[in-house]
């Protein structure tokens, strides 16, 4: 471990990211990385209402005779709650998709239901087969990596892209923005794409109980190789386009549906939940708040101050935490001793079990040849 490092003007770290880069003045690559992206943000948001009407009545135009005009995955979370509610302005008719792993809280699941009833969106939710996602689950809690929410990542998109061609949507909505997401560390990230290493880390670390027949994923060659198809397929980001916050959007979504706000950035699963608030702490000393009150920081919307204060105070009380802990590791098979063991394995990384990474750093260059810049 070197020393401790942390940016003077967003709040990053060197427990979010060990190799944290601090220029002459104290600010750090993030905040960097940030300002040079933003610049191509500005022109986005100036383009505004004005791309997203041209861009919207495209989308009605191609959806003409079809069932819906466009797909939008919804977790209950501020962003894709808010996208739903943009949408309706427009008048879109668009297909709500929910993806339910086990995990959702029961203010996410109110949350989505009295949205959608309130919009008039049909909503469609894909249960995930919990006997394979609790085993999947269980064996990346025991495979030593940082990363052991890659089971929900994986099938959210890979259930969701089913979606999208059962439907033959053409569009798809997006809520990721850069406004509140434009810092998010580079730390242990790796693709949640590789059904290589997924299976290989539930043979390594997982009981085989059960195959994963049942569980929604994708393969390298769906994904890439049969590109010709996703083509077809347009991703929109409309919150870039417009002057998003997250107090504007909890306030709007508040006032207009009796929407609650959980306490924390994608807290709409317990089980992120208790990743980013006792896993990553507690194993890897990374507070994930730091990423997201930076991404406030450096967007305006929180001074460095009111970030340090809100880092200072826990994200629920001890009580709360344990309560959460017990529950996860109850539905997940896991006794208090193999927590114990859990926490005290040997640093793993996703490159220790079978992977893709040649084949991904393949397509990264192939890519970096022929798209130079978007
Ligand atoms: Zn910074």
């Amino acid at each position: 471990m070197g020393e401790y490092k942390i940016c003077k003007r967003c709040i990053m770290d060197t427990t979010s990211d060990p190799n944290l880069i601090l220029d002459e003045n104290g600010v750090c690559n993030y905040c960097h990385d940030f300002d040079a992206v933003a610049k191509k943000m500005e022109y986005k948001k100036q383009q505004g209402t004005k791309y997203l009407e041209s861009v919207f009545n495209k989308i009605k135009e191609d959806g003409k005779g079809k069932e819906y005009d466009c797909l939008l995955g919804i977790s209950g979370g501020v962003d894709s709650s808010y996208l739903a509610y943009l949408a309706k302005q427009y008048g879109l008719r668009v297909l709500a998709v929910h993806v339910d792993a086990g995990w959702n809280s029961e203010l996410a699941v109110q949350n989505i239901q009295s949205m959608c009833s309130k919009l008039g969106y049909d909503l469609h939710t894909v249960v995930i087969d919990w006997p394979t996602m609790k085993e999947l689950q269980r064996a990346y809690m025991f495979s030593g990596m940082a990363k052991v929410d890659v089971p929900q990542d994986h099938c959210f998109v890979a259930a969701t892209n089913h979606m999208i061609k059962k439907f033959h949507t053409k569009y798809v909505l997006r809520g990721d923005n850069y406004a509140t997401e434009g810092i998010l560390s580079k730390a242990y990230q790796y693709p949640a794409g590789d059904w290589i290493n997924i299976k290989g880390i539930y043979k390594q670390c997982g009981r085989g109980k059960i195959s994963l027949k049942k569980y929604p994923h994708e393969n390298f060659f769906k994904r890439y190789i049969s590109i010709g198809e996703w083509k077809s397929v347009t991703i929109v980001r409309p919150l870039d386009y417009i002057d998003y916050s997250k107090k504007m959007a909890i306030e709007t979504l508040e006032r207009e549906f009796g929407w609650k706000y959980y306490g924390g950035k994608h807290y709409e699963s317990r089980f992120t939940k208790f990743f980013q608030e006792t896993y990553l702490p507690q194993r890897y000393g990374w507070d994930k708040r730091r990423d997201h009150i930076s991404s406030l920081i450096v967007g305006g919307e929180m001074t460095r101050e009111e970030g340090l204060r809100e880092m200072a105070t826990p994200p629920s009380t001890e009580q709360e935490m344990e309560e959460e802990k017990d529950y996860v590791l109850k539905k997940l098979d896991i006794t208090e001793e193999e927590w114990k063991k859990i926490l005290t394995l040997p640093y793993k990384t996703e490159k220790d079990y079978p992977n893709s990474e040649n084949l991904y750093q393949f397509c990264r260059k192939v890519k970096h040849i022929f798209i130079r810049d978007k």
